[in-house]
């Protein structure tokens, strides 16, 4: 996708040092398109960096790792006023939600399913794009809040018991719903939402509590009953 987007030969294998590439992509776009594209681009690469057992920063989780670094570069390259104060902020921002849901449900796919992952990395990514874009707490909290909303009740189901399918392009729904989930709370008052992220993140807890132990990294039940992979022996 990447070479795609650039107009590179696919079949190169060559790459570009890294601020030729940041200018590329900014002046590459700013059609609606393919600034999605470009998300699902960033997140996927982190998440097959991860599945090829390379190195990842934890965000919360490795499976989820994609979510956080694909809406930060979204902030970093298609917007104006991005700066490195802003993304210190962001992540900050993202962390600090990350730990609430630490302390007040969890961020195990083991314990509580994929909600737990992707879904808590996304409303992190969404707390700290609605800081980076002048959210007020309020919104931030927000933001996290309409994230993490979206994905109560998804399962972990890898396929063959590996994090690749559906964990590499679930990174990139995450970040989407990060995006718009911050988008709503900055045009959002906060004081008429219905919901808190504090209900939020119980109702995460108690869904985890709920949900089926074949739907937390067993493979056990969901697409890894139904579709097969041929694991190549080390
Ligand atoms: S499906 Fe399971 S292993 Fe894959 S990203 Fe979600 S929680 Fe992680």
């Amino acid at each position: 996708m990447n070479r795609a987007m650039l107009g590179d030969d696919p079949t190169s294998r060559s790459s570009r040092p890294i601020e030729d590439w940041f200018k590329l992509i900014v002046k590459s776009t700013s059609d609606f398109t393919r600034i999605n594209r470009w998300v699902s681009t960033f997140a996927l690469a982190v998440n097959e960096e991860n599945a090829c057992f390379g190195r990842v920063v934890t965000a919360p989780t490795n499976g989820a790792a994609g979510v956080i670094p694909a809406v930060l570069m979204y902030y970093w390259c298609f917007f104006e006023q991005s700066d490195e104060d802003g993304v210190v902020d962001f992540l900050l921002t993202a962390s600090e939600i990350g730990s609430l849901f630490k302390k007040g449900a969890t961020i195990s796919a083991a314990m509580g399913g994929c909600q737990a992952e992707i879904g808590v990395s996304s409303a992190m990514a969404a707390a700290g794009l609605a800081h980076c874009l002048g959210g007020t707490v309020a919104q931030c909290l927000m933001a996290a809040e309409i994230a993490m909303e979206h994905h109560l009740g998804m399962t972990c189901d890898p396929i063959g018991g590996l994090v690749q399918v559906p964990c590499i392009e679930r990174n990139t729904m995450g970040a989407i719903k990060a995006i718009t989930a911050a988008n709503i709370a900055i045009g959002s008052d906060p004081a008429e939402a219905r919901v808190t992220l504090d209900d939020v993140i119980r109702t995460m807890w108690e869904t985890a509590q709920d949900m089926g132990t074949k739907y937390k990294e067993t493979a056990e039940g969901g697409l890894a009953l139904h579709v097969s992979v041929k694991v190549v022996e080390c």
